[in-house]
């Protein structure tokens, strides 16, 4: 088929809005997707200038996702003095798996002349994953633990590396699918919190508990295109999954939404249309409560980060792991 842009070949079809598209057209339509995210979400406020500029910290896992969003981000704002990014990557130490992609990174950043920062559990918890899911002394899935320990680090060097914006590389099936696990789960303030950690604007989050606010200029982008992005562009990408990867329900909801996206093509963007406009009214109503629940935030009191109990979630956890082994 020919590109409907040119009269090149096309190396791709968007069912979703019936283009054909060359590689040309397809790189281009890639960045320009990005860049309006970046404008219609506001990363890039006025108040942003080359005496004081954003510090922008991009979450860099090697996987595809963060590796085209850190690329593209890099190419569109190297020259600009109004932002200073800084790579983040976490080792969890999961063999076979996180030292491969490591590798990605290192390659990018250099490549890239990036400032490149790699924090490991190791160091900050004195544990590795792969003995995590061992122990498991909580009888969780190993993502449960990790997803409070890489929060726990997020948060912490994001506001140490003085971020204004903490960017994620989630793609549109990404949050198609997390819009829909809410929704399935009947998870209202799941949906206040997804809606404050990615959409909407900023200036009316920025008080949501003193949180850096989130962004994810890839959210506009389906997964098959990201995963094109890269192969075209020959960026270092690490393929494989981690070997503790287990939702099951989201695995569920990917094979349910790709069946949907080939028969009823524009599914993705639709659900996320309507999506946001509830996700917007269900923040509206938890940040409410939120400014009610304020006065019962206090310190952990191992590690000091806000919480509303005596040891903070991070904290219990890797005290249980230490604690079985
Ligand atoms: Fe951690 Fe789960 Fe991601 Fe593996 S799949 S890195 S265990 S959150
Ligand atoms: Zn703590």
């Amino acid at each position: 088929m020919e590109c409907t842009k040119c009269d090149k070949d096309a190396v791709m079809h968007a069912a979703y809005s019936g283009n054909y598209l060359c590689e040309t057209h397809f790189l281009r339509s890639v960045e320009r997707r990005v860049r309006r995210r970046v404008r219609e979400d506001d990363l890039l406020p006025e108040t942003a200038t080359p005496e004081d500029p954003e510090t922008w910290v991009v979450g860099l896992s090697g996987g595809k996702d963060s590796v085209v969003l850190t690329d593209i981000l890099q190419d569109t704002f190297a020259e600009d003095p109004r932002v200073e990014m800084v790579a983040l990557t976490i080792h969890e130490g999961i063999e076979g798996y996180r030292d491969e992609s490591l590798d990605a990174c290192v390659d990018l950043v250099e490549d890239l002349g990036l400032r490149h920062e790699v924090v490991a559990y190791a160091d900050e918890f004195d544990l590795e994953m792969d003995d995590v899911a061992e122990q498991d002394p909580e009888n969780m899935a190993p993502c449960a633990y990790c997803g409070v320990f890489r929060r726990d680090i997020l948060s912490r060097y994001a506001e140490e590396l003085g971020a204004d914006k903490l960017l994620t590389g989630h793609n549109l099936d990404d949050e198609a699918e997390t819009a829909l696990m809410n929704v399935l789960e009947g998870n209202v303030e799941q949906m206040a919190k997804h809606f404050d950690a990615s959409i909407g604007a900023f200036d009316e989050r920025q008080d949501v508990e003193g949180m850096i606010p989130r962004a994810k200029p890839l959210r506009d982008v389906p997964e098959k295109e990201v995963a094109l992005y890269a192969q075209l562009r020959e960026l270092p990408v690490h393929m494989a999954e981690c070997p503790h990867a287990s939702e099951s329900f989201r695995g569920t909801l990917q094979d349910l939404l790709l069946d949907l996206e080939e028969h009823h093509p524009g599914t993705r963007h639709s659900i996320m249309a309507g999506y946001e406009e509830f996700a917007a009214l269900a923040a509206e109503k938890y940040r409410g409560d939120a400014d009610d629940d304020a006065e019962s935030v206090g310190e952990c009191s191992e590690c000091g980060a806000p919480t509303t109990r005596e040891v903070c979630r991070k904290c219990y956890l890797v005290d249980a792991v230490h604690a079985a082994e």
